[in-house]
């Protein structure tokens, strides 16, 4: 066969899923969730496909858990993108940044965080980004929300979120107000975390 002699249209830059977790302890932290998810569905390039119930946590410090300091709301957003990684982690960066974003102590309280936890199964480490997100495997506030709306979700390089979520034991609250509906396993094992105190 020949080659065709016109060229070929260009093609369209095809989307790709992925994963966004946010979290926010400081002000009205359920509004600054849906308004950051808001602005990211409006961001050219993304749409937001779906955003996971809230979940509520307690403030991770670089020393461990702090009851001390105000509990985190976390989400996760599944998302299709035609953006190259380091496009999304821009966008990502300027939604914090509207939000009152203020870079202090490292995992110190904040308005808005964002992380990228997975970019289409991508596995990428340079000065600005690294994929998946190095901690995602361990932390029960990005799996629990990530589970409830993906179930069969993978983590690469980590497999099956399931088997993650199971081997955590991080206190992870449904968040009560948030109107969504849990996955009900979860809500099960939420309860009877509950009556069995504290893990
Ligand atoms: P953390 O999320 O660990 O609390 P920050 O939000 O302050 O910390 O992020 C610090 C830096 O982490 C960012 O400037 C960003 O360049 C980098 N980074 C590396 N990998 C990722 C990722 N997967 N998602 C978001 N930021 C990332
Ligand atoms: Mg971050």
């Amino acid at each position: 066969m020949t080659a065709p002699s016109h060229p070929r249209p260009q093609r369209m830059r095809t989307s790709v899923p992925a994963v966004l977790a946010l979290g926010s302890n400081l002000g009205d932290r359920e509004a600054t969730i849906r308004a950051a998810v808001a602005d990211l569905d409006a961001a050219a390039g993304i749409r937001v496909e779906q955003l996971s119930p809230l979940v509520e946590t307690p403030a991770l410090k670089l020393t461990g858990v702090d009851h001390h300091a105000p509990a985190y709301l976390n989400a996760v957003v599944v998302i299709d993108t035609v953006l190259g990684p380091h496009d999304l982690l821009d966008v990502v960066n300027s939604v914090e940044q509207r939000h009152g974003r203020v870079r202090e102590e490292r995992w110190g309280d904040r308005t808005l965080d964002i992380d990228i936890i997975d970019y289409d199964g991508r596995e990428l480490d340079d000065d600005r980004l690294t994929l998946p997100h190095p901690r995602a495997w361990e932390r029960g506030f990005v799996l629990a929300p990530w589970h409830a709306i993906r179930p069969d979700a993978r983590l690469a390089g980590h497999g099956p979120i399931a088997v993650l979520l199971a081997a955590t034991t991080d206190d992870v609250r449904p968040y009560p107000d948030s109107g969504a509906t849990h996955d009900a396993a979860r809500a099960e094992q939420f309860e009877a975390d509950e009556d069995g105190g504290a893990v």
